[in-house]
């Protein structure tokens, strides 16, 4: 069976990252779009998922690609009318929201899709295997990007639920948490948020694992230049370090790894595979820590953000 699948919200990364991954995908073909603003020629075109589901379109599955702000009652929506769900990250703006999406695609006998395309990056699963049974002394992450290149005029960004530094930091946090071969939890935070904005600019954050390895984070929305989005970690027999968000995998400077681009790619096989089986892939730790630096971090206050 071809999944029949309505995405909504073509944005950036649905443009950039989903249509591609789509139609390079086997057992899964585009059927509709819900956006305010934008469509595509020759496919049906809904001004929001609420037009979508009650037009009759024959879909089996909706992807959403919208900001995280308003991502509930959209999701819920889906899933009440007996769509299978794929979720770009961060999956909700709360917790407890994603959590009851959850439970419904649960009891409605869905899959539910949580996806984390930075751990599908090239690097992250050799890097898991590489860690296991390893005695690891330090973890060191550096995500800093500049929000002006990368989220131009996303005014949703900075409104709470948006995330700040967070909306590409938790794609650190995803990778982190998938590599290591135990759980981590935040001991101290500090939030940058300039005085205009609602969503933090930078963080600073430190984390212990269960047996007490400390996990450092610096995220940074202000960075020009070059671009960082390294994750360093320490063991007894070798620094290994993942680069370029994931793509590349070194250890003690050695390349292991450096292949193109296929997260998107991953994500959509994946989600089939998924449907398949009726299965669901449900994974909120990375959504999990970054709640708790809102919880846990000292607010500093910092010079106002224009775009
Ligand atoms: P975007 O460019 O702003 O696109 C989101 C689209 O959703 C908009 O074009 C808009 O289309 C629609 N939308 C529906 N309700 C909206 C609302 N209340 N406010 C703004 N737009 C609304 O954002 P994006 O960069 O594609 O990000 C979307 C999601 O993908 C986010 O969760 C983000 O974290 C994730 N993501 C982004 C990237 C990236 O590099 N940009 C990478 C990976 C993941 P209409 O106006 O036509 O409705």
């Amino acid at each position: 069976m071809t999944i029949r699948l309505g995405l909504v919200g073509l944005g950036k990364i649905a443009r950039d990252q989903h249509l591609p991954a789509i139609a390079a995908t086997n057992g899964i073909e585009l059927a509709a779009i819900a956006s305010r603003n934008a469509g595509l020629p020759d496919l049906p075109h809904f001004h929001d998922i609420d037009a979508l589901l009650a037009s009759g379109t024959a879909i089996d599955a909706v992807s959403l690609c919208t900001p995280p702000q308003g991502r509930f009652e959209q999701a819920r929506a889906a899933l009440l009318a007996g769509k299978h769900l794929m979720l770009e990250k961060p999956p909700g703006m709360s917790v407890a929201e994603v959590e009851a999406l959850g439970r419904l695609a649960e009891d409605r006998g869905l899959t539910i899709f949580t996806t984390w395309h930075s751990r599908a990056a090239a690097g992250v699963e050799p890097a898991r295997a590489l860690l296991s049974g390893k005695t690891i002394r330090s973890v060191r992450i550096e995500w800093k990007e500049d929000v002006r290149h990368w989220h131009p005029g996303q005014q949703w960004i900075w409104e709470p639920g948006g995330l700040g530094v967070f909306d590409p930091g938790i794609n650190a946090l995803s990778i982190v948490t998938r590599i290591l071969p135990e759980a981590m939890h935040l001991t101290g935070a500090t939030l940058e948020f300039p005085e205009n904005r609602a969503a933090p600019i930078a963080a600073e954050l430190a984390f212990s694992t269960d047996s007490g390895i400390p996990v450092a984070a610096s995220f940074d929305f202000r960075q020009t230049g070059p671009q960082t989005w390294d994750i360093v970690v320490v063991t007894d027999e070798g620094t290994l370090k993942l680069s370029l968000g994931g793509s590349r995998l070194s250890v003690d400077g050695v390349e292991r790894m450096a292949e193109e681009d296929r997260e998107y790619r991953t994500l959509y096989g994946h989600f089939v595979s998924l449907v398949a089986n009726g299965r669901s892939d449900f994974d909120l730790a990375p959504l999990v820590h970054v709640a708790d630096a809102f919880l846990l971090g000292r607010r500093k206050v910092t010079d106002a953000f224009h775009d």
